[in-house]
């Protein structure tokens, strides 16, 4: 039996880790849930579950989620202290890292602190901490197991190996695949929320049709694989069934294929080495019709040609761009700036960083700081 400790359970990737976990109750149970403010899906997941510990962001959900909750034993906790104890919970074996954005990060760190295995799909912990996160799980010893379905692609193609020449990380272009800048001035947030391929949360859909997904993703490849960027290439697969690729050596490239379904990645994590059966729709190989490969237009999707920028840069550089990216996506779902004013609001913050090499994790949270201070008082938002 595997104890898993979910962050994030309300979340797109959370809702589905615990599909599996419901399917495959013999061999998972829950130790702890974390989440943002949904205390409506938390009480009812935690009736399910029945977790030792549930932890939400705020005082005042963890109030009314208390007052839910009053008739159970389930421990209740608020803040990012608790967030990092339901992480780090001593019962856990594992501990599952979906929640968005660099508040993802402090409670992963408490998890690896306290020797948890991580399935990781909180691509921001890397992108903002990847060296003090990767050093501290080698510290610990403790297994990094990618749930982004490209980076779950790719560790499965490698499968220990490392002397690999290149990393094939496919993207599938998103809604705005094709389109030139020109036609991006006016699209909407409807426009963008409208991916093609993948059900996400909407700061990572906003981030797929910008392309800073797939930014994000070579910084989080680089730490996972540690390699340099410069042994990534972007390919537009525009149909999600090749999920990355990988060159070796001597010219073989490896590739995973699969439906478009996050619960195969979360399966993979959560099993590691074994593997188990998921209840999504199989891939029908003989419906796949024609595959796809193209370069990406850097030149429109600016977002991912600026996060190859932060990453060779290094330091805090990687933080700026998500802080700076994070504040400009979540003033664009609220209606407060232009999607194309995205890229130029985080060129604008790495612009005016002085970077810090070598940062430790103080220095990681004031670059991120900065960021949004930056971007908020710059740009109005
Ligand atoms: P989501 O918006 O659907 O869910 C986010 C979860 O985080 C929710 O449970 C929310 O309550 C919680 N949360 C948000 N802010 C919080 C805070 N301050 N404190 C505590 N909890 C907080 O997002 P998602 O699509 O599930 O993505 C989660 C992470 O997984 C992201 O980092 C994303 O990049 C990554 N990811 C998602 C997918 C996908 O298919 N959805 C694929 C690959 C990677
Ligand atoms: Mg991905």
């Amino acid at each position: 039996m595997k104890k898993v400790s979910v962050l994030g359970s309300t979340g797109s990737i959370g809702t589905q880790t615990l599909d599996i976990i419901r399917r495959d109750s013999e061999n998972f149970s829950v130790s702890a849930l974390a989440a943002g403010s949904n205390v409506a899906l938390l009480e009812e997941q935690a009736r399910e579950f029945k977790p030792k510990i549930v932890a939400v962001a705020s005082a005042d959900a963890a109030k009314d989620l208390k007052t839910r909750l009053s008739d159970t034993d389930i421990l209740v906790l608020s803040g990012e202290e608790g967030l990092c104890e339901a992480a780090a919970i001593e019962d856990a074996d594992i501990t599952l890292g979906a929640i968005v954005g660099i508040a993802g990060l402090k409670p992963v760190l408490s998890a690896i602190e306290k020797g948890k295995d991580i399935a990781l799909a909180n691509k921001e912990t890397l992108v903002t901490a990847g060296d003090i996160v990767m050093a501290k799980a080698k510290e610990k010893n403790v297994k990094i197991l990618p749930v982004d379905s490209e980076h779950s692609a790719i560790f499965q193609c490698l499968d220990g190996r490392s002397d690999l020449n290149k990393i094939y990380l496919t993207a599938s272009g998103g809604p705005f695949f094709g389109k030139k800048k020109a036609d991006l001035e006016s699209v909407t947030l409807k426009d963008a929320l409208k991916h093609p391929t993948w059900s996400m949360g909407a700061k990572i859909t906003i981030d797929s049709a910008s392309l800073a997904n797939k930014g994000l993703e070579v910084i989080e490849a680089t730490h996972l694989f540690g390699v340099t960027a410069d042994k990534i290439e972007v390919v537009v697969h525009r149909q999600s069934i090749v999920h990355s690729m990988v060159e070796f050596k001597d010219g073989a490239i490896i590739a995973q294929l699969g439906s478009a379904d996050m619960r195969t990645p979360i399966s993979v994590a959560l099993n590691y080495p074994d593997r188990s059966e998921v209840s999504g729709k199989l891939l029908d190989i003989f419906n796949v019709g024609s595959l796809t490969f193209e370069k990406p237009d850097t030149d429109t999707f600016r977002m991912l040609a600026l996060a190859f920028k932060a990453t060779k840069a290094g330091g805090t550089m990687p933080t700026v761009l998500n802080g700076a990216n994070e504040e400009a996506v979540s003033a664009f779902l609220n209606g407060k700036c232009r999607f194309l004013d995205i890229a130029d609001i985080v060129e604008g913050a790495m612009e005016n960083h002085k970077i810090k090499e070598k940062p430790a994790l103080s220095d990681i949270f004031d670059a991120d700081r900065e960021a949004r201070d930056f971007v908020k008082a710059k740009f109005n938002l």
